[in-house]
């Protein structure tokens, strides 16, 4: 099918089955546009759980559907396409966060939002790229095992005062990529503009940059900026939303482009499938669920 057809019977359909469809700003403008929410992930989980539809379809990776599942467990909750993970996600498994807390038994376990569900389960409290800071200053105790992206866990430790936070080896290699050098190529042609990037981003990127927030923070900023023209140190999917909310700016990206391709194995073409069928439902088991939410609840009082 044509992408303008499918791009129609996605509408229809969504509309007929009384289902929510939510997309990560990371999603192909095309997801985007069939889209009722675009944000990120902990705006998606809140929308997820206030919307009165019985049905979400999350588009987006694995971590964020499930997190949508753990605060709305009445719920369906369809993913287009289950294979759809997360390389950060990926570094740290169960096993050895028990490990760790074993060995570090007075630190609080933060975990960034970027996690599977039994690391949720096994945090203390959750946060996102936009809170973390906030979270880590928040935590009782002075110490804090930060799980699993030692990058954004080193962008907040810096400006920590009395607390001892252990940094998980994990990192997204997407982000990771986006390094003095690849803005350097750009900066080049382009001398006047305004460099930003995603605490995702390795400190030798964090320190340099002219401004450094999460997906919705760089929202903020470009819109509210006076700048004209920005590189834009994250996934390149944000330029869809930054161009409708700054039309008269200009949005570079670095070199090489950061591409996430598990965020794009999500396609029009699957989204439409999952809508016909009811494919693919996230499953939580319920004990792990329950653990998560709680630490997710924890943040969301915050
Ligand atoms: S951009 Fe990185 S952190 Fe985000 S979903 Fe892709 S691999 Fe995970």
């Amino acid at each position: 099918m044509e992408t303008q057809k499918l791009h129609d019977d996605i509408i229809r359909q969504k509309e007929e089955k009384d289902v929510v469809i939510l997309a990560h700003y990371y999603q192909r403008p095309e997801i985007q546009a069939v889209a009722d929410f675009v944000g990120d992930s902990l705006e998606l989980s809140r929308v997820a759980a206030s919307a009165p539809q019985g049905t979400i379809l999350f588009c987006g990776v694995k971590f964020m559907a499930e997190t949508a599942k753990i605060l709305s467990p009445d719920k369906t909750v369809l993913t287009p396409y289950p294979l759809a993970g997360c390389l950060l996600a990926d570094m740290a498994e169960p096993r050895e966060v028990e490990e760790a807390k074993k060995a570090n038994p007075t630190a609080q376990v933060v975990a960034y939002v970027n996690v599977y569900a039994e690391i949720k389960a096994l945090a203390d409290i959750i946060c996102t790229s936009a809170n973390a800071g906030k979270v880590m200053e928040k935590t009782e105790g002075d110490k804090i095992l930060f799980v699993p992206d030692r990058n954004l866990g080193a962008f907040h430790a810096r400006t920590m005062k009395g607390k001892d936070v252990r940094l998980w080896d994990g990192y997204c290699p997407i982000h990771e990529r986006i390094t003095p050098e690849a803005i350097e190529r750009v900066q080049r042609k382009h001398p006047d503009a305004l460099v930003i990037v995603h605490p995702e981003c390795p400190p030798r990127m964090t320190e340099k940059a002219d401004f450094v927030g999460s997906t919705s923070q760089l929202l903020r900023f470009v819109e509210q900026s006076d700048a004209k023209c920005f590189i834009v140190g994250t996934e390149e999917g944000i330029l869809h939303e930054m161009k409708k909310k700054a039309p008269d700016k200009d949005f570079l990206l670095p070199d090489p482009i950061p591409i996430c391709d598990q965020m794009k194995m999500i396609t029009l073409e699957r989204v439409h499938k999952a809508l016909k069928e009811d494919i693919y439902p996230v499953i939580v088991e319920e004990a792990i669920r329950a653990k998560a939410e709680k630490a997710i609840r924890r943040m969301l009082e915050l």
